[in-house]
């Protein structure tokens, strides 16, 4: 099955009177390997769809189907551990901690576990994306691309199926967006999905196939 799947997805608001269908009805599926971008005009239900693939809020209507499961009914607990289990987050703003050295920022999805193989694995990851030097630096200490490389291995940690990207170069100049794109090209050769939510236009060039979202709908 596809690693990630929406059915007939549908998200209705209705918040001071007013009803909002920010999505309506969308089919999606995306591979494991596959480099996805998500675009279309602002208020047209990018960031309701990203928060309906990452379990982060409720659809109205249909189904999110990971690795063929449907856990969009999943209790809030279960739905919890599905997530670490087997979606990264990358952001537009880093979100690193800032008193954190950008090894212990990769740790952090693994705080609570007590595996004895997590520093190893977080190192390990820090190399891939080319860090292998700045372990033990703060936030504060490196460059915009290093730090979205460090929310790359971050994301990685857990060893998830799917990372799902809102913005992941709206903070970093051209030059450096591109090594992030190509972070992600490599991350996907690993046979990882990627989803990117994006006004670049320099991710077309980079992505499987772009997807484009209007008035809440598939276009
Ligand atoms: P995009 O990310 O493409 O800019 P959004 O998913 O943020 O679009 O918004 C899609 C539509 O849903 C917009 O009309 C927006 O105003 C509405 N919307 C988004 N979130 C909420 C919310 N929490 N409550 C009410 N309406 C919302
Ligand atoms: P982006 O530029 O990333 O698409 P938006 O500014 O559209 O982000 O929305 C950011 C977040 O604000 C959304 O994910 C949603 O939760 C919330 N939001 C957007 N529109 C509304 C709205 N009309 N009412 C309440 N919350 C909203």
């Amino acid at each position: 099955p596809p690693v990630l799947e929406t059915r007939d997805l549908g998200r209705r608001y209705e918040s001071r009177g007013e009803t909002v269908d920010a999505l309506k009805g969308i089919d999606f599926r995306i591979e494991r390997g596959e480099f996805v971008s998500i675009i279309g005009p602002s208020g047209s239900g990018k960031s309701t769809f990203l928060n309906m693939l990452g379990l982060l809020d409720e659809p109205t209507s249909g189904e999110v189907l990971l690795n063929g499961e449907d856990v969009s009914h999943l209790t809030d607990r279960e739905q919890t551990t599905v997530r670490k289990r087997t979606i990264g987050f990358v952001f537009q703003q880093f979100y690193l901690i800032g008193t954190l050295t950008a090894q212990e920022n990769v740790e952090v999805p693994r705080l609570f576990d007590d595996d004895p193989q997590t520093a190893e694995r977080a190192a390990d990851l820090l190399g891939r994306v080319g860090l292998a030097n700045r372990r033990t630096h703060l936030p504060s200490e490196l460059s915009g691309g290093q730090k979205q490389r460090v929310a790359i291995a971050r994301s990685l940690i857990n060893n998830p199926g799917v990372v799902l990207a809102d913005e992941p170069t709206g903070n970093l100049d051209r030059k450096t967006g591109e090594t992030i794109l190509e972070e992600f090209t490599r991350v996907t050769e690993e046979g990882v999905a990627v989803i990117a939510v994006t006004h670049d236009e320099k991710v077309n060039d980079y992505v499987d196939r772009t997807v484009e979202i209007v008035d809440g709908e598939l276009a």
